[in-house]
C-alpha cells in the first residue's frame, strides 16, 4: 500500500509499505479516508524517530462490509494498569499511540483495535478529522472549569491566547458549556483575521492588559504565549497550559512570584477517551456549519511531506489529507 513514512528528522517518504496484518483478535484493518494534519505531526517530523513510522492520528476510516465512517481514538491503552483503572487511559503505563509511536493513518490502510473506532454520522464525513482534537479540548475545558472553582469569582474573565485550532476548539466548548458562566476574549499575536470569532460573538483583543483576566488559557504552544499568560493573569488567578510547550523550556516565572501572586497552573495533556470522543461527536453533529469553517486545504498523500516540513496551514484551519485524492 501507499504510505507516508517518517524515518530520520525531516525525512518523510511516500513509498510502498507492507499492508498491515492483524496480530490480535480484537483488531481490524480499516481503509483510511481522511487524516487531519496536526502540529504534533510536524513536531515529530522535525525531531525524527528511531524507527520507520507512519504518522497521522486524526483519522477517519471505513470498515469492510460496514456502512458509514469511523473516527480513531489513537491512544490504545491496556485497560489493566492503575491509571486505566482510574479512567486515565491517556496515562496508561503500556500506552500505544497510533500515528505517534505505532503506525497511524497516513497510509491506505490502518490496523487498530475495533473498539478504538467510533462510528459517527455527519453530513460531511471529513469533519470526522476534528473529533480527536475536539475530544482533547473536551478534557481541557473540564479541567479549566474545575480550576474556576478555585477562584474568588464564579463569573471569571477568560483570555484565550492563540486563535489556531486549539484555541478555537477550547473557546467554542467553553462558550457552549452549561457549567461555565463568564466572559471569554481571544488574543492572537498575528494580524490574520479569525472569522470564527464573529460567528461566536467573541471579542478579539489587540493589546492585552495585565490584571484583567482571572483565567488565561495558553493555546499557542509558544514560549512567548506562556510568558504572556503568566504575565497577564490576575492575582489569585488560573493559567491553563493547553498548547504543547516545547521540550527544554522553563516556566518563565519564579516560584516566589507564583506564590506571592497565588497563581494556580493547570495543564491538560491527556487526549481522547470513549467519553470525550462521544462528547466531541455530539458537539460537531449539533453544529456542523461552525466546524466546517475549520477545514482548510485538502491535499493528496503525495503532498504531505512538503506540508509537514514547511508548516503553513491556513490560519485557524486543519489541513486534511484525502487518501482518495
Ligand atoms: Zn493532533
Ligand atoms: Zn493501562
Amino acid at each position: 500500500m501507499r504510505a507516508a513514512v517518517l524515518s530520520k528528522a525531516n525525512q518523510v517518504e511516500i513509498r510502498e509499505f507492507p499492508e498491515p496484518s492483524k496480530t490480535q483478535d480484537n483488531e481490524v484493518i480499516a481503509k483510511v479516508e481522511f487524516v487531519g494534519v496536526c502540529k504534533t505531526d510536524q513536531q515529530l517530523t522535525a525531531a525524527g524517530l528511531d524507527k520507520d513510522c507512519i504518522l497521522g492520528h486524526e483519522v477517519v476510516c471505513s470498515l469492510p462490509n460496514q456502512k458509514g465512517h469511523f473516527a480513531l481514538n489513537n491512544e490504545i491503552s491496556c485497560g489493566k494498569c492503575s491509571y486505566c483503572l482510574e479512567g486515565l487511559t491517556s496515562h496508561c503505563l503500556n500506552l500505544q499511540e497510533l500515528g505517534v509511536n505505532e503506525h497511524g493513518g497516513y497510509a491506505e490502510q490502518i490496523c487498530a483495535p475495533r473498539n478504538s473506532l467510533h462510528p459517527f454520522e455527519f453530513s460531511n464525513p471529513t469533519l470526522g478529522v476534528l473529533i480527536e482534537p475536539l475530544s482533547c479540548a473536551v478534557r481541557g475545558v473540564k479541567r479549566i472549569i474545575a480550576g474556576v472553582n478555585l477562584l474568588a469569582t464564579s463569573h471569571p474573565k477568560v483570555l484565550v491566547i492563540g486563535g489556531g485550532i486549539s484555541g478555537t476548539l477550547i473557546t467554542y466548548l467553553l462558550n457552549h458549556s452549561p457549567n461555565f458562566k463568564g466572559e471569554i476574549k481571544v488574543y492572537d499575536i498575528t494580524k490574520e483575521p479569525l472569522p470564527w470569532l464573529n460567528k461566536l460573538g467573541i471579542e478579539r483583543i489587540q493589546v492585552p492588559e495585565p490584571n484583567q483576566a482571572h483565567v488565561v488559557v495558553e493555546c499557542s504552544g509558544s514560549p512567548g504565549g506562556l510568558a504572556t499568560a503568566l504575565d497577564l493573569v490576575r492575582k489569585g488567578g488560573l493559567v491553563c497550559i493547553y498548547g504543547v510547550p516545547k521540550p527544554g523550556i522553563s516556566l518563565p516565572i519564579s516560584p516566589h512570584e507564583l506564590f506571592m501572586r497565588e497563581i494556580a497552573v493547570v495543564t491538560s495533556f491527556a487526549g481522547a477517551t470513549d467519553e470525550t470522543i462521544a462528547a466531541a461527536i455530539a458537539s460537531i453533529k449539533g453544529d456542523e456549519a461552525f466546524f466546517e469553517q475549520l477545514l482548510g486545504r485538502f491535499i493528496p498523500l503525495e503532498k504531505l511531506p512538503i506540508e509537514l516540513t514547511n508548516w503553513s496551514p491556513q490560519p485557524g484551519t486543519r489541513t486534511v489529507v484525502d487518501l482518495d485524492a
